[in-house]
């Protein structure tokens, strides 16, 4: 559940790191809200990132973790998080498990998160790291997750995290009334992370910030040779 303590703080280290990143990289780039940034003190992002760039695992930036995909920079799962609005009786589906940080974060505010990797290698190693770290209500697929996962809908909460060239209209159509999609859409060079809502059959759709993710490959997605 939401209010467990499911990640223990490992080492003062990464605590340091966390507080710093919190100030200077989420708040005072005007991320207020509380929970978002209570969830992101705590997720030991040094455990998601390959062992040879752990040191900069607190780093302003995305890094780089293998089989051509990264993690997210601190501030964009910062962004993305709060514009969700993720309340502690939600269920939310990930789509680009990757890592499995930017899940660790949702999981300390849903009340359950599925996630979809397409990647096997990727899949299994974030489905470890969160078994390692307690997390218990996450559930990981491996997957085409741009067509979402109709067995789990409707979903409360939708976030991908891989570029889209438009909002997939599969995924719209597994939120709930009310539901809110954040996904960044555009070209493979740059994207904005746009937020939908939906209101009954209509959807209120508002583009954000700039940013720049790997590409979401498959059915809603781009194809592998990035057409
Ligand atoms: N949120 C992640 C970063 C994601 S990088 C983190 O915190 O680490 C984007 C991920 O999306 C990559 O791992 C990529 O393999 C995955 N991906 C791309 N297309 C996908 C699809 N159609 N379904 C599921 N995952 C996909």
């Amino acid at each position: 559940m939401a209010d467990d303590p499911q990640i223990t703080i490992d080492d003062e280290w990464g605590a340091r790191q966390r507080v710093r990143m919190v100030e200077e990289q989420l708040r005072a780039r005007g991320i207020s809200d509380a929970r978002v940034l209570a969830a992101m003190g705590a997720v030991p992002r040094e455990r998601f990132v390959p062992a040879s760039t752990r040191f900069q695992a607190y780093d302003d930036g995305a890094l780089a973790v293998g089989e051509g995909q990264t993690i997210s920079q601190p501030y964009i799962v910062g962004y993305m998080t709060a514009e969700l609005d993720v309340g502690a009786e939600h269920r939310v589906l990930e789509v680009g498990t990757g890592t499995g940080y930017q899940t660790a974060v949702l999981a300390r505010l849903a009340t359950r998160v599925y996630t979809v990797e397409r990647l096997p290698r990727l899949a299994q190693a974030a489905a470890e790291t969160l078994a390692a770290l307690g997390v218990a209500n996450v559930v990981t697929r491996v997957g085409d997750g741009s067509l979402g996962w109709p067995e789990e809908a409707p979903f409360d909460r939708i976030i991908v995290t891989a570029g889209a060239p438009g909002v997939p209209q599969t995924l719209l159509n597994q939120l709930t009334d009310g539901g809110i999609l954040v996904a960044p859409v555009g070209e493979l060079s740059s994207q904005r992370l746009v937020r939908v809502v939906r209101r009954g059959r209509t959807f209120h759709e508002r583009p954000g910030i700039g940013c720049r993710f790997v590409k979401l490959i498959g059915g809603e997605g781009w194809n592998e040779n990035g057409s």
